[in-house]
């Protein structure tokens, strides 16, 4: 299991012993980042650095003086720079951090020789502050003829970067450290078994100075266990972008640890969905959520999917099977009906705002509860779209009312229409940030309206506040994420305890592991 090593990213050493103190219990040892500190910091170092080593008690230690070049903070000369190192040397660090870029490394050769003779091993370092280099295999052999420790951090511009990262790491015989900096980089932070890392550098969660992307050491061993990780672990994902935001690494990760499950879940920002399916197939992935704005793309994935998917054109989530394909499966449309249970009885009419895929899954889940609805969109040719593919499922099914177009937003056509019981709100006006926005600001509600938001940040949106004062019952979209969570669970666990089978009845497009 690799180490946790915690990066010293203060300007003093007062604050970096007070964050060694606060994770001292989850790390095993710490990078100084001396070119953090500042200068009389540096000066205090310099005339007693064995002091500071033995303040580390037993934690080893890492010594960096990262350059500007590769993401850091030095700004004096190299020959500053390198004059410094070796005037740390004798504090008796365990690593030393030396860049290995071709460039001026005879310069730096002399270093290793010093450092070795001093009882310090060498990380041998490559940044790549734009990109992942081809040849990072090449690079990491050459790494480890310098060094006892092969490092490359380098900067993912998308996921087929990661993946190159991953096989990287997964394939280097020797020590190392391979990591992807900044927000596509992190699940190489949190599956840095699988990359096979002899570290994995995270810093305070108060820190803005370490590597983009970096987690907390707490977050990495209590959300990410990653004191348990190992050749049984298994591994899920929340795919989207952006991502960072999601609740669902939260959501999954508690409930593995409570129920006792070897399995981990981890956010991965995805900009193209098909490389993203190789890096799951690669990995493997055994479930995957799938949010914004990938749930079409999952879909035409699947190699089986649900009747929602099937339905709604979307898919929420991937379930792995036996063969290496993936099936998709649509939990929002049981996640949106759950905080509807017992209130759809006096529901005569019911009205849904947009026709992206939350809309799709609330008139499919609407029509199936056997009741009527129209559909109200900014884009009209949208909502015609949406009406007409459900209008060919409630064809084939026979089921009683079809969905229609709504003429007019409310409020703003000429009354004619009969009002909705149940409004169902699934744009995205009025979520964070945009907390102001009201989709259907001129619509005057009469306060027997149900009104249900599906946005869960904020939690009481600019229209649930209004519908709420006109005295209308209101809902958020707090049930639906919980509940659309739960059903996704509940597949994931079938698959950690169950093998084999599909999940679906409708054959799927692309044929997904290649
Ligand atoms: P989507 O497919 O991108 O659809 C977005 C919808 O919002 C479209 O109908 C779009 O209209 C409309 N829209 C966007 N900006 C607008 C504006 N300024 N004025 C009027 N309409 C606007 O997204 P989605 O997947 O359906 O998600 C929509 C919302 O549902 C998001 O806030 C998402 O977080 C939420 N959601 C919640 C849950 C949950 O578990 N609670 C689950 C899924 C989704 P046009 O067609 O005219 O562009």
């Amino acid at each position: 299991m690799p180490e946790i090593c915690l990066c010293l990213t203060a300007s003093t050493m007062k604050e970096n012993y007070a964050h060694i103190a606060a994770y001292r219990s989850y790390i095993d040892l710490v990078e100084l980042r001396v070119d953090l500190l500042d200068p009389d910091e540096r000066t205090q170092l310099q005339r007693n650095p064995d002091n500071v080593v033995r303040s580390f008690g037993d934690l080893r230690s890492i010594l960096t003086v990262r350059r500007q070049q590769d993401g850091g903070a030095w700004t004096g000369t190299e020959g500053e720079r390198l004059s410094l190192v070796r005037a740390l040397l004798p504090g008796g660090f365990s690593w030393v951090d030396v860049e290995a870029d071709p460039q001026g490394f005879e310069q730096r050769q002399a270093l290793v020789r010093e450092a070795r003779a001093k009882g310090s091993r060498i990380i041998a370092s490559r940044h790549y502050l734009e990109g992942v280099p081809a040849d990072l295999s090449h690079e990491l052999v050459r790494l480890l003829d310098i060094g006892d420790c092969a490092k490359v951090a380098a900067r993912p511009n998308g996921v087929s970067d990661v993946l190159q990262l991953l096989r990287a790491g997964r394939s280097c015989a020797g020590p190392h450290v391979v990591v992807g900096m900044g927000s596509y980089g992190v699940p190489t932070r949190l599956l840095s078994s699988v990359l096979a890392n002899l570290f994995t550098f995270t810093s305070p969660a108060s820190s803005t100075l370490a590597a983009p992307g970096h987690i907390s050491p707490d977050t990495l061993h209590d959300l990410y266990a990653h004191a348990s990780c190992g050749q049984e672990t298994r591994y899920f994902a929340v795919v989207g972008n952006p991502i960072a935001h999601s609740r669902s690494p939260e959501y999954h990760n508690t409930r593995f640890r409570q129920d006792g499950f070897d399995a981990v879940y981890v956010p991965v920002r995805v900009d193209d969905f098909s490389s993203f399916m190789d890096l799951a197939c690669e990995l493997p992935l055994q479930g995957i959520s799938v949010t914004v704005p990938h749930k079409e793309a999952a879909a035409r994935c699947a190699a089986h999917v649900d009747d929602g998917v099937s339905a709604t054109g979307a898919c929420n989530t991937l379930i792995r099977r036996d063969d290496g394909a993936y099936d998709g499966v649509n939990t929002d449309i049981e996640g949106l009906l759950r905080p509807l249970d017992g209130l759809l009885e006096g529901i005569s009419a019911a009205m849904v705002l947009g026709a992206g895929g939350a809309a799709r899954a609330a008139v499919f889940a609407l029509m199936t509860c056997g009741i009527p609805v129209r559909v109200c969109n900014r884009t009209r040719s949208r909502a015609e779209t949406l009406v007409s593919d459900l209008n060919s499922l409630c064809e084939r099914r026979g089921v009683r009312f079809v969905p229609a177009v709504a003429d007019d937003l409310p409020g703003t056509g000429d009354g004619t229409e009969e009002p909705p019981d149940l409004i169902v709100q699934t744009t995205s006006v009025g979520m964070h940030p945009d907390i102001d926005g009201d989709p259907i600001p001129a619509y005057r509600f009469r306060g027997s309206e149900t009104v249900y938001d599906v946005i869960y940040t904020p939690p009481m949106t600019a229209l649930l506040r209004r519908a709420e004062t006109a005295g209308c019952r209101t809902i958020n979209g707090s049930g639906m994420f919980d509940a659309q969570a739960a059903a996704q669970y509940r597949l994931f666990t079938n698959v950690l305890s169950y093998k084999g089978g599909s999940y679906g009845n409708s054959e799927g497009t692309e044929d997904l592991c290649h």
